[in-house]
């Protein structure tokens, strides 16, 4: 059986009777008790209080014995909230018992005058009886449509409840609903308020709420940090003009931002808005990047009342925003320049200001540790720091740039200042370190392919706030981008200057050429170009052994140097076969890890010298040794007594002595016209002459010794202009050619001399009908000591030096000389010489 179904029956009675007195008495104590009620009500604060208050009115406006009063928890089960003599274990047992179903439409007082007639539930009728409770009233809390709760009165002994208790109740039941909601409503928005408040002050966006005249109304502790207070209560303590004079706001190009186009500004103008900001703290110098957005809030009569901004702190994005472009960009400037000053210069460039107040490189150089380059935010001390680090190199042990080239490890000195003893040289050192005023610095080594070749020194100079652990991570970056940039361009700066020095080797004499492990050519200069008649570009990749005939057995026969000693390495001269042709080459090598070089002496002409040396004596000394044989053995016979000489024959003899003689004379003269030509010693005096009669000259000096088996006729042309020439040589070189002409004509023949003018020239043409000379030798015969028939087959003796002095002369006289033969008969001497200015 249900509770309600059992409470049906007991209703209230109406059968007391009041005395007037009596009941206006009750009225009065009702009407007080109502006072105390609604008193109580006013003046509660909190739930707690008012119920407490309720329950002691109650209990003395109704003299109940007991009295409790229960609400609806969010499951709509009534748990007690204030009680009057009730003992744990009986609310415990009861707590959840409601005479009425939640929903119920209107609920009204059950009374129960005696549980004995209550019919309860036996659990229920236990716990009442128990607890001593003989009658109880249960006043439903009723608000709106909704049950709220309910009010018990318990007496200790049956007794009926009266219309003035229920009515009492009844009327303390609705006060109690109404208050009850108004104080639940308004502790639920206290409630609100301070979570809203935890929310605000746990947010990480900061919140301003300012007032239309721009005051601070609130502001939350991320508010407070963006513009660098601790708290909120510390930015509220400070003084206006104060706290903005703490920090510039400015865009994201760094400029001032006006302070109406603020967000917060704005919205107080009733826009909405948002922007990004950066704050610095002017002190400190540190920098937050914020997103600001603000609206308006408006009154009922649509003004604006506040204007709220939430502050997005985005310093983290944008400094790994800053970090990434910053370095992306010095990558590309890094990677631009090729040049190690350049290299520097970028690194420079990008690292002071923006990163850094100063940047410094050390680099090795010939094992030494230079400073290279250096940068300072203040200009003078950029002079400053490359004089200290002259002066003081950072070789102390303790230096952060030897604990980094040490270890590999970058270094972070927090306070440079702090360490500044223990990293200097001396007193002035540590002098100068403080003057410089650096405050945390950051070393980075500068390694790559496995070596460390410098290091790279970042610092701070107040007021640029000291480096904190993300700076140092990206100097770590930057360092190993510029590891890579430095090293580039110091490979760079090492392969120019072998190619400068391979540019070199075009210009020298010498052929040089490189031969590496595996027998291919990998350098191969100008002169080996020449010398080898392969051009650099067709030997360089090619084997050795392929290009060069014979080459096993000329590298067996060159012992290779180790190093490069001047004269230790003494060449090998042997012939090389060079398409068809023999080349005398003096060759030297000197190896080296990557190979071996190869630098030679073409010595072919040298060595033709060194022949015609030979072939000059021996030509010679057979040439005199003719002559004085003949001289000789005439000499002897003249002598001789015992024999008589006719006259004929002395005169025989003699004529034989002095034309031996004259030959002997003119051999000595050719070698001595030849020497003094060689050695530059041959002046020319250039006359006007008339080569008409210096030809005639010359044919009579000459008839004077020739055979008479040779005619000779001279044809000149009436009428020459002079000639331009020295007429010695000219003597000298008409003599030649007719000597020769006369000479080589074995069998006789005519020999003509025709003197003609072709156009500002004189032509002399010097024609026989001897040997004749094979046209390929033609151009050879005017070469020193070159002979035909150096074996005198025909008998025909001589030096080889006439036609190579009578060439010389020519060309120092501004004349040509050429031959002309078929090679079988005859051959015809030309020599043209200009006429002389008239
Ligand atoms: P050489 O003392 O041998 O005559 P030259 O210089 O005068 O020396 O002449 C060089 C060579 O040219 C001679 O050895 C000879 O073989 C050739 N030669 C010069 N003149 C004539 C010529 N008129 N007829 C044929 N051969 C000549």
């Amino acid at each position: 059986m249900s509770e309600t179904e059992s409470f049906a029956t007991a209703s209230p009675g109406d059968d007391f009777v009041y005395s007037e007195r009596e009941e206006l008495r009750e009225r009065v104590a009702e009407v007080n008790a109502m006072y105390r009620v609604a008193d109580a009500i006013a003046r509660a604060t909190g739930l707690v209080d008012l119920l407490d208050e309720a329950i002691d009115t109650l209990l003395e406006a109704t003299g109940a014995d007991r009295a409790a009063i229960l609400l609806c928890d969010d499951t709509d089960v009534m748990r007690f909230h204030a009680w009057r003599g009730l003992s744990d274990e009986y609310r415990a047992q009861t707590e959840g018992h409601s005479p009425w179903a939640s929903d119920e439409a209107d609920p009204q007082p059950v009374l129960v005058a005696d549980v004995a007639d209550a019919g309860f539930e036996p659990d229920l009728e236990r716990a009442v009886r128990a607890e001593g409770i003989a009658a109880l009233a249960f006043v439903p809390l009723v608000h709106g449509d909704r049950l709220l709760g309910r009010f018990m009165l318990y007496r200790d002994e049956p007794s009926a409840w009266g219309d003035r208790e229920v009515r009492l109740c009844r009327t303390f039941a609705s006060h109690i609903a109404s208050a009850t909601v108004r104080t639940r409503a308004r502790t639920a928005l206290r409630e609100s308020r301070e979570q809203l408040e935890t929310i605000m002050e746990t947010v990480d966006e900061g919140i301003i709420v300012q007032s239309p005249d721009g005051r601070l109304i609130y502001a939350n502790d991320a508010a407070a940090r963006t513009i660098g207070f601790e708290s909120t209560a510390e930015l509220l303590a400070s003084d206006r003009a104060a706290t903005l004079a703490r920090f510039d706001m400015l865009d994201s190009r760094g400029n001032a931002i006006e302070p109406d186009d603020l967000p917060g500004r704005r919205a107080l103008r009733g826009e909405s808005s948002e922007r990004l900001v950066r704050y610095r703290i002017r002190s400190t110098g540190e920098e937050r990047w914020s997103v600001v957005r603000a609206n308006p809030v408006r009154d009922a009569e649509g003004n604006v009342s506040l204007a709220v901004s939430v502050i997005h702190d985005v310093t983290e994005t944008k400094l790994a925003e800053e970090r990434l472009r910053f370095l992306g960009q010095g990558s590309e400037m890094l990677n631009e320049a090729l040049v190690v000053e350049r290299t520097l210069g970028a690194l420079a460039d990008l690292a002071v200001p923006s990163f850094a107040g100063h940047v410094t490189v050390d680099l090795y150089e010939d094992g030494v540790l230079r400073c290279v380059g250096a940068r300072h935010v203040d200009p003078t001390k950029t002079e400053m720091m490359l004089q200290l680090r002259e002066q003081y190199p950072p070789t102390v042990e303790a230096h952060p740039v030897q604990r980094a080239i040490r270890t590999g490890e970058p270094q972070f000195v927090p306070d440079v200042q702090a360490e500044a003893e223990t990293m200097a040289h001396d007193a002035a050192h540590t002098r100068a370190i403080h003057e410089l005023g650096n405050e945390s610095g950051i070393v980075v080594p500068l390694t790559a392919r496995g070596r460390t070749f410098g290091a790279i020194t970042f610092g701070t100079v107040p007021p640029q706030p000291a480096f904190g652990q993300p700076d140092f991570e990206l100097a770590i970056e930057l360092g190993r981008r510029a590891s890579v940039a430095l090293d580039n361009a110091l490979l760079h700066r090492e392969v120019e200057a072998r190619a400068h020095a391979a540019e070199a080797l075009e210009f020298v004499d010498d052929g040089v050429f490189l031969v590496d492990g595996d027998g291919i050519i990998r350098l191969w200069n100008s002169a080996a170009a020449k010398t080898f008649r392969v051009k650099a570009a067709k030997a360089i990749g090619r084997r050795a052994d392929e290009l060069i005939a014979g080459w096993d057995g000329v590298r067996t026969r060159i012992t290779a140097a180790a190093e490069p000693t001047a004269g230790a390495s003494r060449g090998e001269t042997m012939p090389i076969d060079i398409q068809g042709g023999e080349r005398w080459l003096s060759l030297s090598a000197v190896r080296f890890p990557g190979g071996t070089v190869y630098a030679f002496r073409d010595l072919t002409e040298e060595r033709a010298v060194e022949q015609l040396k030979s072939d000059f004596v021996s030509t010679i000394s057979h040439e005199l040794r003719t002559p004085l044989a003949a001289i000789y053995g005439a000499a002897l016979t003249l002598q001789r007594d015992d024999v008589r000489l006719e006259e004929s024959q002395r005169s025989g003899l003699l004529d034989v002595i002095s034309g031996e003689a004259d030959r002997l004379a003119r051999i000595v003269n050719d070698i001595l016209w030849a020497s003094r030509l060689d050695s530059g010693q041959m002046g020319v005096a250039i006359v006007s002459c008339d080569a008409a009669e210096l030809t005639g000259r010359v044919v009579d000096a000459l008839l004077a010794h020739i055979s008479t088996d040779v005619e000779l006729v001279v044809d000149a042309a009436e009428g020459l202009p002079q000639v331009a020439a020295d007429p010695d040589k000219l003597r000298q070189v008409l003599t030649n050619l007719l000597d020769n002409a006369v000479k080589y004509s074995p069998d006789g023949g005519t020999v003509r001399i025709a003197l003609a003018q072709s156009g500002n020239r004189i032509r002399f043409r010097i024609e026989d009908q001897g040997l004749g000379i094979p046209p390929s030798e033609q151009a050879r015969i005017f070469e020193k000591f070159f002979r035909l028939d150096p074996n005198l087959t025909r008998g025909v003796g001589g030096t080889g030096l006439g036609l190579y002095i009578c060439r010389e002369l020519v060309h120092r006289m501004h004349g040509r000389i050429w031959v002309s033969s078929d090679g079988r008969r005859g051959s015809t001497f030309t020599v043209e010489l200009p006429t002389a200015a008239t």
